[in-house]
């Protein structure tokens, strides 16, 4: 029989926090979010019940749907997590309570100008491409539109930058995934020390789940788990 939901969960506080320690740091400073694509609202419900209170999701479309069956979870936050394409950002913007997944300037003065419109203030991540490849969305570390998010923050009153956001090249391995998590983080500690207004650079979100425990050990304060709670996914979604 399958491992149920919650002790899924159970388990994976116990690794966090066995990560947490071998690396000297505080629980506190480290949010587990339930990666929820493909996954019924039913069973989100099941890990609510089990504590959960931070959810992330692929695909606004399909969020859309699910969204109703989740209103009545009180307090649940839910973010954005897959590539966001202009034509979705109004729709984003009005569901969502963070979007991880900012990986241009276009697509920021687009939720900016969304949220205005809402009259909300909505709290992003910038999504980074650590490994360089091609296929990939994020922004290149060196890339003249990261320096521009960060300059221009200011122009954009109605979007709160709030961290960095990374997937690294996949590797069987996650002590390989190590130098990746590493190089977002310096990257985070620079952006930081530059204090740019309008930018605070407290969120790091990194890991999943086949190396969530390196990207805590390497200063994450987000890892996003899908597989380790729900198990396999049987739809492909990027
Ligand atoms: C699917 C996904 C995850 C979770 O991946 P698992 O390997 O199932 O834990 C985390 N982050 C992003 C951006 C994803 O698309």
């Amino acid at each position: 029989m399958p491992d149920s939901i919650a002790e899924n969960i159970a388990h994976l506080h116990e690794r966090i926090a066995d990560a947490a320690r071998r690396a000297g740091r505080t629980l506190d400073e480290i949010e587990l979010m339930a990666v929820t694509k493909t996954v019924a609202a039913q069973r989100i419900g099941e890990a609510y019940e089990a504590g959960i209170r931070l959810f992330g999701e692929n695909r606004v479309q399909e969020f859309d749907g699910k969204s109703p069956a989740l209103r009545h979870l009180g307090g649940a936050r839910f973010h954005m997590i897959g590539h966001l394409q202009r034509n979705k950002a109004a729709r984003a913007a009005a569901l969502f309570h963070c979007v991880e997944t900012i990986d241009s300037w276009r697509i920021a003065l687009a939720l900016n100008e969304h949220a205005a419109k809402g009259g909300t203030e909505l709290p992003v991540l910038l999504e980074i491409n650590v490994g360089g490849e091609e296929q990939k969305s994020g922004l290149r570390p060196d890339s003249p539109e990261l320096e521009q998010l960060l300059m221009r923050a200011p122009e954009l009153p109605n979007i709160k930058i709030e961290g960095l956001m990374t997937v690294p090249p996949f590797v069987e391995d996650p002590e390989r995934a190590r130098p990746y998590f590493r190089q977002v983080r310096e990257l985070r500690d620079a952006i930081k020390r530059r204090r740019f207004p309008g930018v605070s650079m407290d969120v790091l979100s990194m890991g999943m789940s086949h190396d969530f425990e390196v990207a805590i050990e390497e200063g994450a304060t987000r890892v996003r788990i899908g597989t380790a709670i729900f198990g396999k996914r049987s739809a492909l979604v990027s």
